[in-house]
């Protein structure tokens, strides 16, 4: 892992223990596999950093192929969001591509 993806990882984290506090919610979901996340945990990106993950977008591909959806327009739909992404320690891989 280089120290830039540690370093976007631990402030990934703290963005989510400041966005739990915020919200008060018991738990919610990751937004990448809907997967349960208990309060505190995960990790919060922005759309744009989000979008930066090649493997995030074939994620989407797959998930698409799969439903039988238009993975453009899917594509399309998910960058217009301008919500935090809640994204959990199964899916963080994606946006962490130097871990080994
Ligand atoms: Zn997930």
């Amino acid at each position: 892992m280089t120290a830039t993806a540690a370093d976007s990882l631990s402030g990934w984290k703290q963005k989510a223990i400041s966005w739990w506090k915020q919200s008060g919610k018991p738990s919610a979901v990751c937004d990448v596999c809907n997967n349960r996340v208990s309060s505190g945990k995960g990790y919060v990106l922005t759309t744009s950093e989000v979008f930066a993950s090649k493997q995030y977008m074939q994620h989407v591909e797959t998930q698409a192929r799969i439903l039988g959806i238009d993975a453009q327009a899917e594509l399309k739909n998910l960058r217009a969001s301008n919500t935090p992404w809640l994204v959990d320690d199964n899916c963080i891989y994606m946006f962490n591509d130097n871990r080994k």
